[in-house]
C-alpha cells in the first residue's frame, strides 16, 4: 500500500493528511494551529472518525512536523506503525513564479529555485520551505514532492498575464499575472469533465472557487487561459476580507488621504475589506447573509457586490474563450451557498444556461444545477486540492 502524507504549511499552522494511495482513502487528516505562539494545538481525526485534541508548545514548524509525526505512528491514536512507512511527502507550494508550470521531485537545487521565489509571496513561501527543511531534516530517506497553486495558470498567454505598465517592470521584478488556487481549478475542471463526459481537452470551462479567498479561471482545452488572481491573491473578486479589483487612483488616494503607508494599505486591502469590509459584520458568507435577512442594508450590499463580480468574471471569460460548455462551483461559498449560486447564474438565459432550483438545493456534493435543456451545464464539484497533491506526487515519485 502506498502512503502519502500532505502537507500545508502556513506562517502559523500546519494542515496535514494521510492518503492512501492504492484506494485514495484518508487514513488521518488534521493540523497544527498557532505555531510558534503561545496556545498552540494539534488536531487529529482518523479514518474512523475518531477525533483527539493535543496543547503544548510547538515552537516552530519542526516541532509541529515532529508531533504530527508522532501522533500518526502513536499506538492509541496513530494508523501507521513505523515511518518507514511513508512513501513520499507532497508539499503546497503558494509561488513557483515563471520557474514552475508543473509539479517537481524536490532536490536541493528545486529549494534553491523556490527560494528565489520568496519576494513574489514573502508570506506564504518561507513556511512552506520551513515544511520541506523540516521534512528533510526528521525523515531524510522519505522522497518529497512540491505542488504550486500558481503552476496551473502558466499556460495563460502573454496577452492575459500581462499589465500594461512600462514593460522593464516585468523585466526587473517579474511583475505579471500569476494567479493562484491552480490546484483546485484543474481538479474541479478535469473532475467536471470527467461527470459530465466531456473532452478536457476540446472543452471551454468556467470554474469558481469562491471561499474565504475566491478566484475564477477560464480553463479552454484543459489550460488555463485566465484568471481573476494576479500579481497577488487579492486581485479579481471581491473576498471576505480582500478587496479584489480596485482602481489604482483610489488606492493613492486613501494612501495620501489616511497618511497610511505600504504596510497599512496592504492590511486594509487584504485583511479589512472584502465581505468583511462592505458589510461590516462579518467575513462569513452565513453571518452575513443571517444579518441580511434581518435587514441589514450593508450586509445585503456586500452580497450583492460579491454576486455581481462573480457573474461580470463568468461573461467576460465567455468572451475570452468565445462560449463555454460548463461553468463549476467550487469553495466554502460555491459548494454550499445555494442562494448565491442561483443569483450569480439566473440571468444567463442569454447562453442558454437556466438554473433548476431544485437541483440547486445541494450543499457540498458533486451536483448539477442546470435544467436538462440547458446548452451550458452549471455544476458543482467540492474541490479536493490535497488529493491532487498526493496524486502529483505518486505520478512523480513513480516516473523517476
Ligand atoms: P478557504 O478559502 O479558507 O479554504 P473555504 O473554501 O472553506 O475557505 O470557504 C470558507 C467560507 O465559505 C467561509 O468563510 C464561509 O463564508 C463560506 N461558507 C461556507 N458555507 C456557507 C454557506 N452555507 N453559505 C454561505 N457561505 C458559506
Amino acid at each position: 500500500m502506498m502512503k502519502v502524507l500532505v502537507l500545508n504549511c502556513g506562517s502559523s499552522s500546519i494542515k496535514y493528511q494521510l492518503i492512501n494511495m492504492n484506494t485514495e482513502a484518508v487514513l488521518a487528516i488534521g493540523l497544527v494551529e498557532k505555531v510558534g505562539m503561545t496556545g498552540s494545538f494539534l488536531k487529529h481525526e482518523k479514518e474512523s472518525g475518531e477525533k483527539v485534541l493535543f496543547e503544548g508548545e510547538i515552537l516552530d514548524h519542526t516541532a509541529g512536523i515532529e508531533y504530527v509525526l508522532g501522533v500518526l505512528t502513536s499506538e492509541k491514536h496513530g494508523c501507521i506503525k513505523d515511518l518507514n512507512e511513508i512513501d513520499a511527502v507532497g508539499h503546497r507550494v503558494v509561488h513557483g513564479g515563471e520557474r514552475f508550470n508543473s509539479s517537481v521531485f524536490i532536490t536541493d537545487e528545486v529549494v534553491e529555485e523556490m527560494q528565489k521565489c520568496i519576494d513574489l509571496a514573502p508570506l506564504h513561501n518561507p513556511p512552506n520551505l520551513k515544511g520541506i527543511e523540516a521534512v528533510s531534516a526528521l525523515i531524510p530517506d522519505v522522497p518529497q514532492c512540491g505542488v504550486f497553486d500558481t503552476a496551473f495558470h502558466q499556460t495563460m498567454p502573454e496577452h492575459s498575464y500581462m499589465y500594461a505598465i512600462p514593460h522593464k517592470l516585468y523585466e526587473k521584478y517579474g511583475i505579471r499575472r500569476y494567479g493562484f488556487h491552480g490546484t483546485s481549478h484543474r481538479y474541479v475542471s478535469e473532475r467536471a469533465c470527467e461527470i459530465l463526459g466531456l473532452d478536457y481537452r476540446n472543452s471551454k470551462l468556467i470554474t469558481c472557487h469562491l471561499g474565504n479567498g475566491g478566484s475564477i479561471a477560464a480553463i479552454q482545452n484543459g489550460e488555463s487561459i485566465d484568471t481573476s488572481m494576479g500579481f497577488t491573491p487579492v486581485e479579481g473578486l471581491m473576498m471576505g476580507t480582500r478587496c479584489g479589483d480596485l482602481d489604482v487612483g483610489a488606492v493613492t488616494y486613501i494612501m495620501e488621504k489616511e497618511q497610511i503607508g505600504v504596510r497599512s494599505f496592504n492590511t486594509l486591502a487584504n485583511k479589512h475589506s472584502g465581505l468583511l469590509g462592505v458589510s461590516g459584520v462579518s467575513s462569513d458568507g452565513r453571518d452575513i447573509r443571517k444579518a441580511a435577512q434581518e435587514g441589514n442594508h450593508n450586509a445585503k450590499l456586500a452580497r450583492q457586490m460579491f454576486n455581481y463580480r462573480v457573474k461580470k468574471y463568468i461573461g467576460s471569460y465567455v468572451a475570452a474563450m468565445g462560449g463555454v460548455d460548463a461553468i463549476i462551483f467550487t469553495g466554502g461559498i460555491g459548494e454550499n451557498s445555494v442562494d448565491q449560486r442561483e443569483d450569480i447564474c439566473k440571468d444567463f438565459g442569454f447562453l442558454g444556461c437556466k438554473v433548476d432550483s431544485k437541483k440547486n438545493d445541494v450543499y457540498g456534493e458533486e451536483a448539477i444545477f442546470s435544467t436538462d435543456d440547458s446548452t451550458v451545464t452549471l455544476i458543482v464539484v467540492p474541490t479536493n486540492e490535497e488529493l491532487v497533491i498526493a496524486r502529483d506526487t505518486i505520478e512523480i515519485i513513480k516516473n523517476r
